[in-house]
């Protein structure tokens, strides 16, 4: 996702709507420096992990060729135990990910790739616009894919830490991707837990769902979109995607209406929804495609979501709802569809990539040093931010929203 570096499937990014946790924008990756007791220390393990390597299928000349010159990067050992002090608002997330930027990238990839997504729809019943909302929000389709080599980033996390079990077998399913010939070991880099690619896949999930797409021996997620986007579409297949089928749909709740016990899993029919007063947004009757659980991110005085089967295909591929809701909205853009209707319960919204680029500029040019212009409002645009803001007299919270943006452009 624009929001490089990317978190791994399934259990980093469990974040709950409403209070997205946003490491990634805390990410700098910094000099690696390793002691020689830490690199002694590394390398025991390493010896120690030869024998279960082999067990999984790891040939004992590749096991000692991909960690002869391994040094660990104790940086990403950190990130696993990293817990933000920032959250940030579900528009903000979502002004970033799903801005006007992403929907032409995202119409541009759908005529660009129109024969392969067509393809991939027969095949595996996922239609383009899905498939390339995902690619959008997993890797800007295809332009970030994280820094972190794989082999270090899982090598390190299969050594150290708290989920040494886990990254182990990402690390043996990484080196038999490599032994596979499907990648080459140097260009498998990805998120510091071992997402990579195109798709943004754990090495265990390529192993489970990758798909040779072209037919060319390899399954390429890293320099093959087509390979990619026919991955994505299985993966949403065997995660019960019902061809022909919405997400959901915004809807419009009834004053009064309590949205708290609600939830993606608190699934009700549509006659049941339609009895306690909910239409679509534009105010016309549900539409029914099976029962249906109603997600109110920000609660009963923002936009509110009602989702079928298929939100829980997207939710599996990454297991937050924010993010689901990222994707399920991209796709809609994608088909043409407007903005969310409802607005949120906020007097100031979120930026887009755009803006949060035009934030930065102002900031330097008031003399701040906040690095790189790059879109993503990490610690240091933050402090920025707070300074400009406590000069201003505004709320001191360093959050880029649009009150500070439009105060420091009219300055
Ligand atoms: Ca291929």
């Amino acid at each position: 996702m624009s929001h490089p570096p990317l978190f791994p499937r399934h259990f980093s990014r469990s974040v709950t709507i409403g209070a997205l946790v946003l490491s990634s924008q805390v990410h700098g990756q910094t000099a690696n420096t390793v002691s020689p007791s830490d690199q002694q220390a590394f390398e025991r393990c390493l010896a120690e992990l030869a024998s279960p390597a082999a067990q999984a299928g790891v040939r004992p000349s590749i096991y000692e060729k991909l960690t002869q010159n391994l040094a660990p990067d104790l940086s990403v050992v950190q990130k696993l135990d990293y817990q933000p002090e920032f959250t940030t608002p579900i528009w903000d997330y979502l002004a970033g990910l799903v801005d006007a930027e992403r929907v032409e990238d995202g119409q541009r990839m759908l005529a660009q790739h129109r024969d392969t997504l067509r393809k991939v729809e027969q095949e595996y019943g996922v239609d383009p616009e899905t498939v390339v909302a995902v690619w959008g929000v997993e890797s800007n389709f295809g332009q970030s894919f994280g820094s972190y080599p794989l082999l270090q980033a899982l090598g390190t996390l299969s050594c150290n830490g708290r989920r040494q079990t886990f990254f182990r077998k990402e690390f043996y399913a990484t080196m038999r991707i490599i032994q596979g010939g499907h990648i080459a070991a140097e260009r498998l880099v990805g998120s510091w837990a071992g997402a990579f690619g195109h798709t943004q896949f754990m090495p265990t999930t390529f192993e489970r769902l990758a798909v040779d797409f072209d037919n060319d021996g390899r399954r390429d997620l890293m320099d093959n979109a087509t390979d990619a986007l026919a991955s994505t579409a299985n993966f949403l297949k065997k995660a019960g995607w019902r061809s022909g089928q919405p997400w959901g749909y915004e809807v419009r709740l009834p004053d009064g209406f309590d949205t708290s016990g609600e939830g993606r899993r608190q699934r009700r029919s549509i006659a049941q929804w339609t009895a306690r007063g909910l239409v679509k947004a534009d105010g016309s009757p549900l539409s029914d495609h099976g029962t249906a659980g109603l997600l109110a991110p920000a609660g009963p005085n923002g936009p509110a979501f009602l989702v079928f089967r298929n939100f829980n295909a997207i939710y599996s591929y990454n297991a937050a709802e924010s993010y689901g809701l990222a994707i399920a909205h991209l796709s809609d853009r994608l088909r043409g569809r407007g903005p969310i209707a409802t607005p949120w319960p906020t007097d100031d919204p979120g930026l887009s990539r755009a803006e949060r680029r035009e934030l930065q500029g102002l900031l330097i040019l008031r003399g701040h040093d906040i690095g790189e212009v790059d879109g993503m409002l990490g610690q240091r645009s933050r402090a920025a931010i707070e300074a400009e803001q406590r000069r201003l007299g505004l709320e001191a919270n360093g959050r880029g929203g649009q009150k500070i943006l439009r105060t420091l452009r009219s300055e």
